[in-house]
Formats: C-alpha cells, structure tokens, sequence
C-alpha cells in the first residue's frame, strides 16, 4: 500500500497486544522512531488494563492470546474506543480468519511473521491516515462552528434576508420574518413572494422583484407593503407592514462567460417605526398642536384647491376669518392654561357648527380661518356665521371658570369678493375688523365700500404713522363730576385721530392696533405731554385744582423706561406729580402685578394717582387692590347700564361701592347716562360719576368752557 501521504504521526498512540515477548520487543523497537507513545500488552487483561486508561489512534493485536481470543478484544474496542484503527497480526493464514477480522472492524491485516519493511510501512500508512482524519474532523468541526455563526448572524440581522428561485419562489428567509409579519420561514419556503404583496401593489412589486438585474442596476429601497400573517392573537395589528425592499439576479458563471440564471436574494426592512414618524412630522407640519385643526398652511392649499374647483364648475365659495373678542384679556389674567382650555373648547365649539369638507383652521392666536367650499348663497355663509354666534350664547367651563367668548367675524366669498385666495383672505380680515367696529360678536360681509372707507389693519398702522406726523391727533376732554357737591373735580383725557378719509376715529379703532405695532410708545408720549401741558394751563389760568386722568395701555406701562420716561414728560412740563392721575385697566395690572406695582409705587411717591379703569371687566378679585398705591375704582359703563335693565346690577355696583369704601378707594361711576342711575349711584354712596348726563367727552376749549362754568 503507498503512502498516503508525509507527515509527522509522532503524535499518533499505538498499543500492541502480543504473547510473544522477543516478537513484540522488536515490533517495539521497529517502530518506536515513527510513532508517540507505545505501550505493551502481553495477554488480555493487560490489554484492557491499558485500553481503560488511554485512548489509542492505532492497536497493533495478536490475534492468538493465552487468556482471550483477538476476536472478542476487537469487538470491546469497536464498542468503547471506536475511533481506533485495528492491525490485525496472525500466523492463521486461513483467508476465513482475515475476513471475520475485516467484518470485526480490523483497518489491515498481517501475517506472521511479516518484513519489518512491511510493519513499517502498514503501521505509517495507518498512522497517516489517522493524522489525516483528525485534520479533516478538525476542520469539519471549524466549519460546522462557522455556519452556525453565520446562521446566528443571519437570523439575528433585524432585516428580512431572502432568496427566491428562477420562478420567485422563497428557498430561503430568516426568522426575522416571523418578528416583521408573523409567519415561519418554512410556512414561506416554496410559495412566491406574491402570496406576501397586497393586491394593490402586486403590478409595481411584479415590476421591482421578478429581479434579474444585478450590481448597480439592482432594485433597491423599493418602498413596499407586505402583509402581515393573519393571527388570532394579535387582531389589533395593522394588516400590512411597510418594508424598504433590495433585490440583486444571482448567477451562476458558465464557461463561455455568460451566467446562468439561479434566481434572486435581498433584505427587507421593516420602516413602519419611520414612516410613523415622518407621517407625524407631516401632520405636525400643516396643523396646530394645540387645537389639531389645520394650519395656515394647509389652509391656503386647500383653498387654492377649491377655487380651482369652483371656478371650473361655475360654483361660489366663502371664506371666514374668525377674530375671538378679548382673548387677550382671558390669557392675561387667568393664564395660558385656561387661554389653551379656552382655544380647544372653541375650536370644538367652531367643528360642531360645520359640515363635512369645511376645513376649519387656527392661523394664529386667537383667530380662525374657515373655508366653506360649497356655498349657494351669501345667505348660506351668513347662515353658518349666526350658527356660530349662536353656539357662543352659553359659556365655556374651564378650570372652574365660566368664560363667555365672543367672536367677530368677516366673510367673503368667491368670485364676487376676488378670485384668489390673497384678495379673498384680505377681504375677509377687513370685514372682520368691520364686525369689531360694530361692537363685536357679530359677522360682517366684505363689501367695496368697506375696502374703501376701511383698509384694514396694515393700512390703519401705515396711516396712523402719518397721523403722528402729521399731527393728526387731537386731545378731548371728559369731566368727571363730584356727587355731592355737582362740581367737576376732574377731566379725563381721550384721545382722538382726525383720519384725512374716515373723520374723526374713536381710540378702540387705533389704540389695539397701536399697541401690537409698537405705535403706542409715540402715542402715550403725546398723549402725557399734551395732558401735562393742558394741566398747567388751567391751573395757570386760576381754575379750581381738578385731576387731569391720563389713559395708559398696558404696552406701556410694561416699557422698560416707562417711570423714566414719565418723570420726563413732567420736568419738561415744569408740573408735579399732584394732579395728575393715571388710569389702568385691570387686566393690565393682572399681568404682571410685580412689575406694576414697583412702578406705580414710584409714580404715586411723586403724588401721581392711580386709578383702575373698567373696573368689573377683568376677572381679578379685589384682594390685589391692598399690594397697590390705587386711589380710585372706575366701575365699568356696563355695569351702569345694567342699572336701568336689571336690578341685579344695582346689587353689583353697590358691592363694589361698598368693598371700595371699605378699601378707603375713591369710586368713580362711567357711562352715566340717566338722571335714574345718577340718582341711584348717589344712594349707595359713589363718589363722582362721568358720562353723557354731564357731558360727552370734548374738545379743548369746551373743556375750558365746562370748567369755567363749574
Ligand atoms: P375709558 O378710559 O373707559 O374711557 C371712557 C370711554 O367711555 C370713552 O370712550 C368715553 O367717550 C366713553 N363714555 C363716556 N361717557 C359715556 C356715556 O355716558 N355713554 C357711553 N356710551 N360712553 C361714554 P373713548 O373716548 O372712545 O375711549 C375708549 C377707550 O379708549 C377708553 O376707555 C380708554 O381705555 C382708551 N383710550 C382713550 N384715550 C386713550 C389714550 O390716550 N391712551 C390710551 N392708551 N388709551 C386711551
Ligand atoms: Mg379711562
Ligand atoms: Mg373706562
């Protein structure tokens, strides 16, 4: 037999079974220089001895044993130490003997006495192959260690890893499939893909996935529905699974450099998590979070859509703009949570008034847009805009407070009102300020003469600038009247604005409007110097001593240089303090009542009075009124109306009336207009009253004329 190969065996073991004590010397020594370790047996039960303590690769055996036959120690060998080779030895030339050794598991068979030659030679030959075999489980072991790796790795990728045969079907998934849709790879194995591909998407799947291209023409990141396996036990799972797909040809190269077709392999992963997210991106993008109604945004491209529409098939629209009345004040002085609360019940309030394929949306603030897309008439828009005002007649409940809103509201309608939707939202703006005009709480439609006579709140700003230059603006003067003794004891001043086109505008038209675009601050300048000045000419001109009330917004009582810059005014005056008194709105003081009440501690050390104005309006208790240096409470003119429509209202009045006195405050009644209510303000003890009884608010010499008189 050759060998089968060179190589060291000199770590191969080798036991000879022998009786014949010179024979197995010399076999020893013979083989001693090729192999490791060699032990010795010279009967049966040494043989076992040895075999019980050490594993053998080869055993050299004599098949004649004094106390055992070969036989039977070959057949314990193949039971406890399979993996040894046998070289059977043995005188017995009979080739019956040879053939039960080979069925026993002998590896080679010598006859005694053999060519030392040939012991050498068929020990080495054995001994090789032992090495060989030990190299090869070595390496099958390597192997097997390296699939399971690379089956752990692929199982344990997040992706689905696939191959498809020539005719798409799976020959392999990973169990990732069981975790992205539920089902066992071998539930797959054999079937197509298509089994996995909704119908609607089956056309562009077929196109993407019956993939033969490979390397750079491959499909990749094909965006893709699967669905998921139907189970009983997760029915609230969404039904199809978005995944992002690759699928690449596999080829088999042939000799003439073509390739043969085997089918396809790819990975899918599961981007539902991703596509979650930018669909909430995207929602956030086009909606206001507070309300999830729609932003401006996506308000004007629906409205683009519909005039589209519209005007293709002959039809009208109309678009609202929707201004809450005193949102302002709500935020103000109750906080931002209840002005929130305040937004989501309105806007709930807005939804329950329109029908389906209206889009209601928040542009800003306190305002609303609405685009009713399918309006017959004006009388339908008009029907929606009472709808509205009507759903505010009952209050909101927020937070354990009753909140009564208002609404103004401008419409306009397309095509009569503008054919785009810049003309149709401006014309809609402008109506709403008409409706604010009219007292609030009410709608309005555009109309080209309100465009003309009224041009808005951008056209108000530019033209109030002019104003200023201009001196357009003109001091008026209202008394404020002691009860007791019918003598004026004070004069209010109020602003008026001759404007070149509309006439003489009332300050509720400007001074909200003064106040966003930071006009104000010009304004109250005017306003103080103009009042300073007024004072001391009346003084000057021997008049009885009289407060001279200075209105003040509550931007500028916020001004940073606000104290400054009215100790100022009074200096440049050469006049004091005395004499002058300022008035405040409660929701101004609400606001930011630390900041307030240093700054008026300051004015009032220079004998400014403080007055707060509106008083009734805000929803401040009169517990604040300690922290503060006020003189006197201005109750509300609606409150004095109330006098004469209810009763209830006297029972508020003389409450006032009765804690102010109790504060020691000086209470002051506006609005009076009747000899009924005058006479009821001087029952419950009111101080001074001011209204149209007396006399409306007037220019200066009228003024000058009344104080006279008094
Ligand atoms: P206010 O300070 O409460 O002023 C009283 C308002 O009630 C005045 O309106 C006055 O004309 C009106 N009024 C007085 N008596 C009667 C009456 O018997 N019946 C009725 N129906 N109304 C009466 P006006 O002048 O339009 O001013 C409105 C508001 O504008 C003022 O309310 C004040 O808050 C603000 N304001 C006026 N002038 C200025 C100013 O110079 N600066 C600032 N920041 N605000 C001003
Ligand atoms: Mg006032
Ligand atoms: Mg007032």
């Amino acid at each position: 037999m050759p060998l089968i190969a060179d190589g060291p065996t000199d770590l191969v073991s080798l036991l000879i079974v022998e009786d014949e004590p010179r024979y197995l010397d010399s076999t020893r020594q013979l083989l001693a220089p090729h192999l490791g370790r060699i032990d010795t047996a010279m009967n049966g039960v040494q043989a076992l001895a040895w075999l019980s303590r050490h594993h053998y690769d080869l055993v050299l055996l004599d098949l004649h044993l004094p106390d055992t036959t070969g036989h039977a120690l070959m057949a314990h060998l193949r039971e406890q130490q399979p993996a040894s080779r046998v070289i059977v030895m043995s005188g017995d030339s009979r080739i019956e003997s040879a053939i039960h050794s080979i069925r026993l598991g002998s590896y080679d068979y010598l006859r005694k006495p053999c060519e030392p030659e040939e012991l050498i030679k068929t020990v080495r030959n054995a001994a090789h192959k032992v090495v060989l075999e030990q190299a090869n489980q070595l390496m099958r072991e390597q192997i097997e260690q390296s699939e399971e790796w690379h089956r752990l790795l692929v199982n344990t990728s997040p992706d689905v890893i696939y191959t498809l045969d020539r005719d798409s079907r799976f020959t392999f998934l990973n169990e990732s499939i069981g975790r992205i849709l539920g089902y066992l790879p071998q539930e797959l194995v054999g079937k197509s893909y298509e089994v996995l591909v909704p119908e609607l998407e089956l056309e562009r799947a077929r196109y993407r996935l019956n993939e033969r291209r490979n390397g750079n023409r491959a499909t990749r990141n094909l965006e893709l529905r699967l669905k998921r396996k139907e189970s009983p036990l997760t029915p609230n799972h969404e039904a199809t699974v978005t995944v992002e797909i690759s699928a690449t040809g596999m080829y088999r190269p042939q000799p003439d450099g073509s390739g043969e077709f085997l089918g396809t392999h790819g990975v899918a992963r599961d981007i539902s998590a991703r596509k979650q997210a930018e669909a909430t991106i995207t929602f956030q993008a086009h909606h206001d979070l507070l309300t999830g109604l729609p932003n401006r945004s996506l308000f004007n491209d629906r409205v683009t859509q519909a005039i589209a529409q519209a005007r293709r098939h002959g039809q009208s629209l109309a678009i609202m703009f929707l201004d809450m009345d005193r949102f302002k004040l709500v935020n103000d002085t109750l906080g931002h949570l209840v002005g929130d609360g305040l937004l989501q019940g309105m806007s709930q309030r807005l939804r329950d008034c329109l029908r389906e394929g209206d889009t209601l949306a928040r542009i800003g603030g306190d305002e609303f847009m609405l685009l009713l897309p399918l309006v017959r008439s004006r009388d339908n828009a008009a029907f929606i805009a009472q709808k509205i005002l009507a759903s505010l007649k009952h209050p909101f409940h927020i937070d354990g407070h009753e909140i009564y809103s208002g609404m103004s509201i401008g419409i306009s309608v397309f095509p009569e009102d503008g054919d785009n939707l810049e003309t149709l939202s401006k014309h809609a703006d402008l109506a709403m300020y008409h409706a604010k005009d009219h007292g609030r709480n009410d709608f309005r439609f555009f109309t080209h003469e309100l465009h003309r006579t009224l041009s808005g709140r951008l056209a108000v700003e530019n033209d109030m600038r002019r104003g200023i230059q201009r001196g357009e603006f003109e001091m008026y003067y209202q008394p404020q009247v002691d009860i007791q003794s019918q003598r004026i004891s004070g004069m209010e001043a109020l602003i008026r604005w001759h404007h070149p086109e509309r006439g003489l505008v009332a300050p509720g038209d400007f001074i909200p409007i003064a106040e966003e675009c930071g006009l104000i601050t010009p304004i109250s300048k005017w306003v103080l110097d103009v009042a300073c000045k007024q004072a001391k000419v009346w003084r000057a001109a021997g008049m009885a001593p009289i407060s001279m009330g200075v209105n003040l917004s509550t931007r500028e009582i916020e001004h940073p240089h606000f104290v400054d810059n009215f100790i100022k005014s009074l200096n440049n005056h050469g006049i004091d303090g005395k004499g002058i008194e300022i008035e405040i709105t409660e929701s101004t003081l609400m606001r930011d009542m630390d900041g307030a009440i240093e700054k008026l501690r300051r004015l009032a050390e220079l004998g400014v009075k403080i007055s707060i104005d509106d008083f009734g309006t805000g929803y401040s208790s009169l517990s604040y009124l300690k922290k503060l240096p006020v003189h006197t409470l201005k109750i509300d003119r609606s409150f004095i109306q109330d006098l004469v429509a209810s009763s209830n209202g006297g029972t508020i009045v003389a409450g006032i009336t009765a804690m102010a006195k109790g504060l020691k405050l000086n209470v002051v009644a506006e609005g009076v207009e009747t000899h009924t209510q005058l006479d009821y303000l001087e029952s419950i003890g009111c101080d001074a009253y001011q209204g149209y009884l007396f006399s409306q608010p007037v220019a200066v010499d009228n003024a000058t004329k009344l104080l006279r008189a008094s």
